[in-house]
């Protein structure tokens, strides 16, 4: 590694991109600072699935054995229509016999991340949530919303997530929206009533998407989760959670009797998490000594769950041109890394939400032609598959 001045850098934001990024750099023999508002580790929220191109920077963080097997090996991404009829079938194994997904629940990653961090001496500041960020002579300064600062970081990093506040603070400009629908989470013993080995939907017209993804353990547990996601649409949210919890539960096995055992295990709607989600799009992601990675620069819908991977190659992508350049130009060379696949990703991503999730339930029939056609087209399934693994525009394939 040439030997470039060590910096000192300030990351904002324990999430993903965050501890990935501050490991990575500390690693490189920079002094990192992490700044994160939570008091303690807590992540909440879905599982999720892991990609091979998340399982890269997993594996360059040293911590890919230990998530590997608190996983649940996904195999494929298979989505019926109500009638049980396959509508999209595709296997990671088509890429290669080696590829696969992981569901996981999103503590274990973050767990491993933080012992990643902590290894590395990265320093981390619990409830410290940053108010202001300000580029001084001497470097920046950020402050807490109670009024603690700290200075002189040559490098500060926005890994603050989708609604990042310091993204608009700093005088970045790009779109920011929200979108209209949402999705009903649980996370429950599977209990080998649904698949396993799959990430399994079902859908039914463009308002209706039901999905379960195993999700593999908790650090500590023995029992295989799965998680169950039903969209929603958000300004339904208040009107569906007033009613009883069993018509919604109905809704449900409507569409697949199977999930009767994982509804059985909620008794109440605090154990149902809505989630919401929304589309950030910035053209170039640097400034001046500072860098925005994660769902903070490019949010986007979880139809192609790339979020938490995009974040990995973002901090394996910013630690390697640091290594390689001063940091200006390392900062212009991460954003012409990461134009293309971002953009590709977010495209993708939101020309596909309407038909999954919209109103325009015109869309079924042009639906259902698209993607049985197009799965068959070998060219186009194998382009299908790469894209579901997080693959497009990966540097290391
Ligand atoms: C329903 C749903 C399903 C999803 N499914 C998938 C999936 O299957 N696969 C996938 O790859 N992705 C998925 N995602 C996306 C994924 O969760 C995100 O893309 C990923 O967590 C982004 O990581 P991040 O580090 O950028 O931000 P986050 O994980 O949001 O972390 C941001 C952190 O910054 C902290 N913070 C915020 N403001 C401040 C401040 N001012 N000062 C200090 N700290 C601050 C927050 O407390 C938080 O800890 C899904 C998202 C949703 C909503």
């Amino acid at each position: 590694m040439p030997g470039f001045k060590k910096l000192k850098v300030a990351v904002v934001g324990c999430g993903t991109g965050g501890p990935a990024a501050a490991t990575l750099l500390a690693r490189h023999g920079h002094e990192v600072v992490l700044f994160e508002r939570a008091s303690e580790c807590r992540a909440v929220g879905a599982g999720f699935l892991l990609q091979p191109s998340g399982m890269a920077t997993l594996c360059e963080l040293g911590i890919y054995e230990q998530v590997r097997a608190c996983g649940a090996r996904v195999e494929r991404l298979h989505v019926v229509d109500e009638h049980e009829n396959d509508f999209l079938d595709l296997y990671y194994a088509e890429l290669g016999d080696d590829l696969f997904g992981l569901g996981l629940h999103r503590p274990v990653l973050l767990h491993y991340l933080i012992e990643a961090m902590d290894t590395a001496g990265v320093e981390v500041r619990w409830g410290w949530e940053v108010g202001e960020a300000v580029r001084e002579s001497k470097g920046w300064r950020v402050e807490s919303e109670s009024g603690e600062i700290e200075d002189g970081f040559d490098l500060l990093i926005v890994a603050d997530g989708a609604r990042s506040t310091l993204r608009a603070k700093l005088g970045f400009r790009g779109t920011d929206r929200g979108y209209p629908w949402g999705a009903h989470w649980f996370i429950g013993k599977n209990g080998g009533t649904l698949p396993e080995g799959e990430l399994f939907q079902m859908v039914k017209g463009t308002k209706r998407l039901l999905g379960f993804l195993p999700t593999g353990r908790e650090i500590d547990g023995v029992d295989p989760l799965v998680s169950l996601f039903w969209s929603i649409k958000l300004s339904d949210d208040d009107v569906i959670r007033s009613r009883p919890l069993d018509e919604w539960k109905r809704s449900i096995l409507e569409l697949c009797p199977r999930a009767d055992f994982l509804l059985s295990q909620i008794d109440d709607w605090s154990q149902v998490l809505t989630a919401r989600y929304g589309d950030v799009g910035m053209n170039h992601w640097h400034d001046e000594g500072v860098v925005v990675i994660g769902d903070a620069g490019h949010a986007m819908s979880p139809q192609l769950g790339q979020g938490v991977n995009l974040a990995l190659a973002d901090a394996s992508c910013l630690a390697r041109n640091l290594a390689e350049y001063p940091l200006n130009q390392a900062l212009v060379r991460y954003s012409k890394d990461r134009r293309w696949p971002l953009a590709y990703y977010r495209l993708a991503s939101s020309q596909l939400t309407p038909w999954f999730q919209s109103d325009m339930e015109w869309l079924t029939p042009f639906r259902s032609v698209f993607f049985r056609a197009t799965q068959r087209l070998p060219p186009a399934r194998k382009f299908m598959t790469k894209t579901m693994a997080g693959l497009v525009g990966f540097r290391r394939l």
